[in-house]
């Protein structure tokens, strides 16, 4: 599949045009920001790591019947998606209360909730993606009341399989957060709802079962150190490895030096 032209590029990914309008290349960099963009660092294999585990985990989602952009795993650091326009809308789920939960509302750390709370936030830097109701979702038409019931049915139905698949190797799924978008289906010819964006320990909070190790990326965010190491533990956990025909392109083991840059 041949690249085309940049059509966007975020904070860790890119994404090409393809020959065919409805599909599109996303590209896994190995640039790490935090807090808006505030803190930003190259963490070398990361793109490579998140390539893998977020087709990984999207590939058992479509196996449990979810629709997912992904078409397929182009290479070490690229995917064929299908062109999604993307909800204006982050949708996050927690199971443990950490993060900006507890920042927010005084909520003890660590907290286990009754039930996994369902949160949403509006996709926008310049206001640090705020949270939101869904009152706000409707009066601004960032989507309707069936797409929202239809995605928070999926989302938590997301939240118990991933739950499953990180306990069943040790790992608590903590948080994480994930976007979907209406893309294509050629088979249908209709316009669906699909999961988009990627699932990866930059998307997640990952904690070790026994010791509460963080495998995620708070480990940039709180200057932790051994990032890859954890983001390789855990891609190892799932049995995930990479190609070992390019493994030297990606350094893994090393302890990588991270630069900040303080505003
Ligand atoms: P919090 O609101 O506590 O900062 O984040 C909750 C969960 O959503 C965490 O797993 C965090 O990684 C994820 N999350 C929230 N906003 C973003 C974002 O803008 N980018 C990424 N990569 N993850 C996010």
């Amino acid at each position: 599949m041949n690249k085309g032209n940049k059509l966007y590029e975020g904070k860790a990914k890119i994404i090409y045009q393809t020959k065919d309008k409805n599909l599109v290349i996303q590209h896994f960099k190995d640039d790490a920001t935090a807090f808006n963009n505030l803190k930003k660092a190259k963490v070398e294999g990361k793109g490579v790591l998140n390539n893998r585990i977020s087709e990984f985990i999207l590939t058992n989602l479509m196996q449990s019947g979810i629709q997912t952009h992904l078409v397929r795993r182009l290479n070490m650091r690229e995917q064929l998606i299908k062109k999604a326009e993307i909800f204006p809308i982050e949708f996050i789920v927690r199971n443990i209360a950490t993060g900006s939960l507890t920042k927010r509302l005084g909520i003890a750390e660590g907290t286990i909730l009754e039930k996994p709370l369902l949160e949403y936030c509006l996709k926008k830097d310049e206001l640090n993606d705020p949270l939101i109701s869904r009152e706000h979702i409707f009066a601004f038409g960032w989507a309707n009341e069936n797409e929202i019931k239809f995605i928070d049915k999926i989302t938590l139905r997301i939240n118990d399989i991933l739950s499953g698949m990180f306990r069943a190797v040790g790992i608590k799924l903590v948080d994480f957060k994930i976007e979907y978008g209406k893309a294509w289906n050629k088979d249908t010819e209709e316009n669906e709802i699909v999961l988009a964006d990627e699932i990866s320990p930059d998307t997640c909070r990952l904690w070790d079962v026994k010791t509460e190790k963080k495998l995620d990326k708070d480990r940039f965010r709180k200057d932790l150190g051994n990032i890859i190491q954890a983001y390789q533990e855990v891609a190892r956990r799932l049995g995930i490895m990479p190609e070992e025909t390019n493994i030297s392109e990606v350094n893994f083991g090393k302890t990588i030096p991270i630069k900040f840059k303080k505003k």
